[in-house]
């Protein structure tokens, strides 16, 4: 899961999705007690200590990541998107979720689905000299 993550980053050069969403989870999410989320930051309410979104958007870049979430799929439906994967998966699914919103608003036609026709293309490209290298290692050592 996290090399798929790594690799689709490493290809299309956004490590900063992931990357400031592992530092928001490490950071405590939240930050000091009574200061909201990035996301109630956001949505300017009280931050509940049972708030799903507090370890994943902290107080500094979360609320502008919870912007581009609350725009294309609604602050209620990231939570219950969030709250039906097991805790130990919400922050990967954070990270995923900010990824998607974010590329459906540079892009509004094709979103993420842009980077993912463009990675199978690469693979696509890369397919016959593969198909060649895996010849010639087949061929040289038998
Ligand atoms: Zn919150």
């Amino acid at each position: 899961m996290r090399e798929r993550a790594t690799t689709a980053s490493g290809v299309d050069a956004r490590p900063e999705t992931t990357a400031a969403m592992a530092s928001s989870g490490t950071s405590g999410g939240g930050g000091s007690p009574g200061s909201p989320c990035g996301a109630c930051k956001f949505l300017r309410r009280k931050c509940a200590a049972e708030c799903v979104f507090a370890p994943h958007f902290c107080a500094e870049d979360g609320a502008s990541q919870f912007a581009a979430i609350h725009k294309v799929f609604g602050a209620s439906n990231a939570a219950k998107l969030l709250q039906q994967v097991a805790p130990a998966d919400r922050s990967e699914a954070a990270a995923t979720i900010t990824y998607e919103a974010q590329a459906r608003l540079r892009d509004p036609i094709y979103g993420c689905v842009a980077h993912i026709f463009a990675l199978q293309q690469q693979v696509h490209a890369c397919m016959p000299s593969l198909i060649l290298r895996v010849h010639e290692i087949t061929t040289s050592t038998s």
